[in-house]
């Protein structure tokens, strides 16, 4: 039951990156407001400057937000309405905010969204892969022996995965999901979303990785991934592929083997050419 004498918690998506994204219903709140708590203040003066918005900032950040969140609360049971904004896209995806919205809930306090921006959300919608069911990773961990523990526990999931990544790690991270979910696995590198060098990336993994390995400019800005699940008939598929393989190639050369037993059982034809090694 919400306390009716307590102000509103209004949680407001900002653009990520283009500036037109903020919708008029967001300035209209952030204009309202007594307060608006920011991740970075410095950060998003400039972007309410921009809209003309006045109300007064004060810091939310992962590092002061249990401190925060006793005075933000003290404000919104005093009636008042506040903001919470982060630096980019919607607050509490990959971003502070989680500790005060379940206080504010718990004192019966109204939370409610001004959907908008989000980076996973608008790659997913431009990644032309499955997006009926799909898995949001966040960021991965930034050491590489836990990164790729990560993906192992990952490498057999059947829905898309959407991973955020920071520019210096996106070389290591991309390596690493080839090795762990396969070179042949379907991906979309997508970069600087909204913005002036927008990119769409879509391949392999290893066509991504070795991308991103020999181009600096796809190492520049901002990334989300977006990664096929596992194809649950490809371990029956590449069985398949590799006993028309082995038939054909009694009659034919190895890569015109492969390329008709990928045509007929749908395994990829570089797994099955490889296998030509291995015979
Ligand atoms: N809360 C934000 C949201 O709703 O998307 C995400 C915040 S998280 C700290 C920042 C990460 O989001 C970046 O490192 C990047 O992976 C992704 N991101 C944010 N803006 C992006 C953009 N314009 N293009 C691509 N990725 C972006």
């Amino acid at each position: 039951m919400n306390d009716r004498h307590a102000g509103t918690l209004w949680v407001v998506a900002t653009p990520i990156g283009n500036l037109g994204d903020l919708s008029p219903r967001a300035q209209g709140v952030l204009r309202g407001v007594a307060l608006i708590a920011a991740e970075d203040t410095r950060h998003s003066r400039p972007l309410l400057e921009h809209f003309g918005i006045a109300a007064p900032l004060t810091a939310l950040h992962e590092h002061n937000e249990r401190a925060a969140v006793a005075s933000l609360l003290a404000r919104l049971q005093g009636g008042e309405d506040v903001a919470l904004i982060s630096d980019a896209g919607t607050p509490l995806v990959s971003d502070p905010g989680y500790r005060l919205v379940r206080a504010a809930r718990a004192a019966g306090v109204k939370v409610s969204p001004v959907p908008g921006a989000c980076a996973a959300i608008a790659a997913l919608s431009v990644a032309g892969l499955p997006s009926d069911r799909f898995v949001f990773e966040g960021f991965l961990p930034p050491k590489p022996a836990a990164r790729r523990a990560r993906l192992r526990a990952l490498a057999d999931e059947t829905r898309t995965l959407v991973l955020y990544e920071a520019s210096h790690r996106i070389v290591g991270c991309c390596a690493d999901l080839r090795d762990a979910f396969g070179a042949e696995r379907e991906a979309v590198l997508l970069r600087e979303l909204t913005k002036l060098h927008e990119t769409c990336l879509g391949a392999t993994l290893a066509e991504i990785a070795a991308r991103v390995e020999s181009d600096p400019e796809q190492r520049l800005g901002e990334f989300v991934l977006v990664i096929a699940g596992r194809d649950e008939d490809a371990d029956t598929k590449l069985a398949e592929g590799r006993r028309v393989f082995a038939v054909l190639r009694e009659e034919l050369p190895p890569a015109q083997a492969a390329r008709l037993a990928a045509a007929i059982s749908g395994a990829p034809r570089k797994a099955l050419y490889a296998q030509r090694a291995a015979d």
